[in-house]
């Protein structure tokens, strides 16, 4: 199924669909859990729009390539571009929508291509790798730093996140990244995972909620290997 944004009542979101820029490291006990130091500035990586697929769809886990975690993250919609010197009131403006979405990323590979110093792409941009959940309007959410969410996996909580714990908060973020990387209207900033990540296995039921300030719920399982 091909990917468009989309509104959590189902409606479509008119922007295109254009590229996400993550950020790695971003809860210091996610950083810990991994054996990585916390990085001095905001660590920054990108998927193409072709990472993206409907939450709503099976997870397919790419076969004979190790472990695939799940990284559950808050994700920011951009409606207005956003480069060079940005203000905090522009970056406010720029985002239209807030949800969840999942970083799926291949941890043997990763491991291997950090320890050969590679770029981590071919473990985290692969085809399918940013199942993405519809949005919520941006306007529901008047504090970033209090935004609580949660991934259960079978029915148990294995990730349990507050955006209050990020190292950079959502407007410094997007503030960096506008300074390196011009955000365009329908990019997607996905904001880092808290600890808990873990090897995904078929047939898992996820369910990723968000707790606070707006409650929202989406589910989704792994396919069939
Ligand atoms: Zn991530």
């Amino acid at each position: 199924m091909t990917y468009k944004h989309q509104w959590q009542n189902g409606t479509d979101i008119n922007l295109p669909v254009g590229k996400l820029v993550c950020i790695g490291r971003n809860y210091a006990a996610h950083a810990k859990e991994l054996g990585n130091a916390v990085p001095d500035a905001p660590m920054l990586f990108l998927k193409p729009a072709t990472a993206l697929v409907p939450l709503h769809q099976p997870i397919h886990i790419p076969q004979g390539r190790g472990e695939c975690h799940h990284e559950t993250e808050i994700c920011v919609l951009i409606g207005q571009t956003l480069s060079g010197h940005v203000t905090k009131e522009q970056v406010r403006q720029a985002v239209v929508g807030i949800g969840l979405g999942l970083d799926l990323t291949l941890r043997d590979v990763q491991q291997q291509l950090k320890q050969q110093g590679h770029p981590w792409e071919v473990a985290k941009a692969f085809d399918s790798a940013a199942p993405m959940g519809t949005f919520l309007p941006a306007d529901k959410f008047t504090d970033w730093h209090a935004i609580e969410f949660e991934l259960l996996v079978n029915g148990q909580c294995r990730q349990a996140g507050c955006s209050a714990d990020m190292i950079t908060s959502i407007e410094v973020m997007l503030e960096f990244i506008a300074g390196i990387f011009t955000l365009q209207p329908g990019d997607i900033v996905m904001t880092g995972t808290p600890e808990g990540v873990a090897a995904l296995k078929p047939n898992d039921r996820l369910s990723l909620s968000l707790l606070s300030p707006v409650q929202a719920t989406w589910e989704c399982v792994v396919a069939d290997a």
